[in-house]
């Protein structure tokens, strides 16, 4: 700092001369502007208009003046340091909003993206078509019955009349578990259908005995898109005095009614042969669909029925007196019927899979449409 002088010029100055503070200023201007961010700006605003800064240090400079020639060099540097705080507060104010507007639009919230990536799983369409088949029968009383998988051959062939010369008894359709010894037989099975359960059931209750029987069965059929070697049934037995095939048919009825809905629901029975029942018949139900609109009306072809009008649904019967007395009742005073279906085939139909692979690879891809179920 310089000494009071009385002849001293403020432009005589190194420090206060105009081009030196124009330059300051200038220099200030552009580091501003040149400043990308806040911090840089921060840095500038240090070097620029800080305490150590040229402009403050040519400030202090005034103070060694002659009276006379402060007041022109305080307005020429009063006037750089202004615009100086200016350009300064322009700058800051221009970054600032800079700056939140890009955090906005970085931090911003899309509400509309899933909050729960983790995919919930659904129950299998066999399971709860399974289960709704159950619900239709114990709301009329049923009960339902299960039994082990792998069987008695008594219990899976004998005590339901087939006798050991039936063509079911053969390699090709049955699982036979071997014995102890690799010729040994063993004389138990994986079972082939539901039926065993009916027999345990007649085995264990008194009449009149009402049981509705789910479960997996197994068969030596290859996996192809109509066949697996593990499939679900479900199978019915009502065993009481005085019942009929009448009997029989009003409870298809209701439950093609209950499970299909709407009017116009019903089944038929064509002839055929169970060695455990007796009379035995095929069960069809009415296509759910077209309900039956599609036969001779080539306008309205039905996919589901092939325009048939009738869906094939399962067998039925009324249970064969042999059977009644291999399980300990007596048919004289007692009469029953049974039918039974598959719930992989009643899929298929009811929800148009096409492929019976589907439902047992596992993919959720598959599963998942169904729906979370109860
Ligand atoms: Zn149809």
């Amino acid at each position: 700092m310089s000494a009071p002088n009385k002849s001293y010029d403020p432009v005589e100055v190194e420090a206060l001369k105009p081009e030196k503070i124009e330059r300051m200023r200038d220099e200030a201007l552009a580091a501003f502007a040149a400043a990308g961010d806040l911090e840089a700006l921060a840095a500038a605003k240090v070097a620029h208009a800080g305490g150590a800064s040229p402009l403050a240090l040519a400030n202090r400079e005034i103070g060694a003046l002659p009276p006379h020639a402060k007041a022109e060099a305080g307005k020429r540097v009063g006037q750089a340091r202004g615009a100086v705080n200016k350009a300064l507060a322009a700058r800051q104010a221009e970054l600032e909003a800079e700056r939140d507007a890009r955090v906005l639009v970085e931090e911003a919230v899309d509400v509309t993206l899933p909050y729960d990536r983790v995919p919930g799983g659904a129950r299998h369409p066999l399971t709860t078509l399974s289960e709704r088949i159950e619900d239709i029968f114990t709301a009329m009383g049923y009960e339902v019955a299960e039994g082990p998988e792998v069987e008695s051959e008594w219990l899976n062939f004998d005590a339901l009349n087939i006798a050991a010369d039936h063509p079911a008894r053969g390699e090709h359709d049955t699982f036979f578990v071997q014995g102890r010894e690799a010729d040994q037989d063993s004389g138990v099975v994986l079972r082939t259908h539901t039926s065993p359960v009916q027999v345990r059931s007649l085995l264990d209750r008194e009449p009149p005995v009402y049981v509705i029987c789910p479960g997996r069965v197994y068969r030596t059929d290859d996996l192809d898109a109509t066949h697996t070697p593990v499939f679900h049934q479900v199978e019915l037995l009502a065993v009481d005095e005085g019942l009929t095939m009448a009997d029989l048919k009003g409870t298809l009825d209701h439950m093609v009614q209950a499970l299909f809905g709407g009017e116009g629901m019903k089944t038929r029975l064509r002839p055929n042969f169970f060695p455990f029942t007796e009379p035995s018949a095929e069960m069809d139900m009415v296509c759910y669909v077209c309900r039956g609109e599609s036969v001779g009306n080539p306008d309205r072809p039905c996919r589901t029925c092939s325009s048939e009008g009738w869906i094939e649904l399962g067998g039925c019967g009324m249970v064969n007196p042999k059977v009644l007395v291999a399980c300990g009742v007596d048919p004289a005073k007692y009469s029953g019927f049974a039918f039974g279906f598959g719930i992989e085939r009643m899929l298929m139909f009811r929800h148009n899979v096409e492929d019976m692979r589907d439902m047992v690879e596992g993919d959720v891809r598959f599963t998942r449409p169904f729906g979370m179920e109860i």
